[in-house]
């Protein structure tokens, strides 16, 4: 079964929005067994819309379109995808209904702009799928021309009713028609501390063994991931081929692995930790990361229960002051060293009274750099159970990338560390 994408909205053509749903839905329907074999954006414009649904549905007979299906004057897509299925639109009672009881408890104060009623109009024959993340709701449009599926353009709104009820119904098609499902899967390996091609190194002999699964190289910046991707086979035998490939790539990557899929590497820090049982709190001091590494922690839901806090000791006086870092290390050293690098860390984990502690003190740019110490030089510390661990990085890129990079690394220095013992 083949699909197109459609992906309609003024905001994407002028670049202010990056496609995203495009990359969600491709994703979804090859884990589906459909194969998307084109994409297309075009503006709010009605002529536009029908020009590239009305192809798309001629070429596969499935055209998946996100955006255009608000409220406002430019969503204009419902009523241009409904000319090509000959469906005018009609007010669909329960609908309106459901839209103005939302309205009520979310807003009782005031009545639901009359702008929302053009929600409720549905044209003839299709099938609502509820949305309940927001007012538009997405439609399965079924006819001569074969299927449409309009999904709203909000991606939070859309990335659920893709999975909940475009998925299993694109599914049971799929089977239905061509038999058994074939899958396209992909599982990714995330690594950190290692560059795309010293990975390549480490993998070239074992490449060959991973057919049929094919493996890319996909550097994040702060890591490299590994995406493995198994073509077009029956389910079972697309997961199995995976978890074969990454039983075969993971033992050579060695402690640059860290995780599959999403995988946050604050979250995977936090996780070992809570392994180590009760007590074995974290606090963090950070100059130039000014707090990325503390933002990432807290990002984690339940990092409480081993994150204590930490310090942005950004003035070199702070390290003094707030770490207890003496002022002799600084000015013998300098505040970009390993020995005051290694003080913060220990300063943080007495005040904190914990027992894990990573500490970042470096030269994020663009100014400040010297000979010595350009910019993009940091030291990073940890401490785990009073075993310290210090390196010094340089990091590429300007101010942004730099503080990033030294925020993971900082993470990726503690866990190895965890790891260790
Ligand atoms: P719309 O459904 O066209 O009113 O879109 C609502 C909002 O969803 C837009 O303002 C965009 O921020 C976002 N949006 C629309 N289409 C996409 C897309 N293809 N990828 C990511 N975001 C989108
Ligand atoms: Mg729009």
């Amino acid at each position: 079964m083949e699909a197109e994408l459609l992906t309609v909205g003024t905001e994407l053509l002028l670049g202010f929005t990056l496609d995203t749903n495009a990359a969600d839905i491709a994703s979804a329907l090859s884990g589906a067994g459909v194969r998307v074999v084109r994409k297309t954006t075009v503006g709010d414009d009605p002529e536009a819309i029908a020009e590239a649904a009305g192809a798309a549905l001629e070429r596969t007979g499935l055209v998946v379109v996100t955006g255009g299906l608000g409220p406002t004057s430019d969503d204009v897509t419902k009523q241009a995808v409904a000319r090509l299925f000959d469906a005018p639109l009609e007010l669909n009672e329960d609908y309106l209904a459901e839209l103005e009881r939302r309205f009520r408890e979310y807003r009782p104060d005031r009545p639901m702009p009359p702008s929302n009623r053009g929600q409720a109009e549905i044209p003839r024959g299709a099938v609502v799928l509820p949305n309940r993340r927001g007012t538009a709701p997405a439609l399965w449009l079924e006819g001569e021309p074969g299927i449409a599926v309009l999904l709203p353009g909000v991606p939070h709104e859309m990335r659920p009713l893709l999975e909940e009820e475009v998925v299993p119904r694109l599914r049971e098609r799929v089977a239905r028609q061509d038999g058994a499902v074939r899958v396209s899967r992909s599982r990714t390996l995330r690594t950190t501390g290692i560059t795309e091609s010293g990975l390549q190194g480490a993998l070239t002999e074992l490449e060959a063994g991973l057919d049929p699964v094919t493996l890319a190289y996909l550097p994040q910046g702060i890591g490299v991931d590994l995406r493995l991707t198994a073509w077009s086979l029956p389910e079972a035998e697309a997961e199995s081929e995976l978890a074969r490939a990454g039983d075969l790539l993971i033992p050579a990557l060695g402690a640059h692995y860290y995780g599959d899929g999403d995988a946050d590497l604050a979250a995977v820090v936090l996780e070992r930790l809570r392994l180590r049982g009760r007590g074995c709190g974290l606090a963090v001091a950070e100059s130039c990361t000014g707090g990325l590494i503390g933002a990432r922690l807290t990002a984690v839901p339940g990092a409480s229960d081993v994150f204590l806090g930490g310090v942005v000791c950004y003035a070199d006086e702070s390290k003094t002051r707030d770490l207890d870092v003496p002022e002799a290390l600084r000015h013998q050293h300098g505040a970009v060293s390993e020995a005051v690098a290694l003080a913060m860390a220990r300063g943080v984990a007495g005040r904190f009274g914990a027992d894990a502690a990573v500490a970042v003190t470096g030269v994020a740019g663009p100014a400040g750099g010297t000979p010595e110490r350009p910019v993009g030089t940091v030291w990073l510390a940890a401490r785990l159970g009073g075993v310290e661990r210090a390196v010094q990085r340089r990091f590429p890129g300007g101010r942004r990338e730099v503080r990033r990079h030294a925020a993971q690394a900082a993470l990726d220095l503690l866990r190895r560390l965890a790891d260790e013992g």
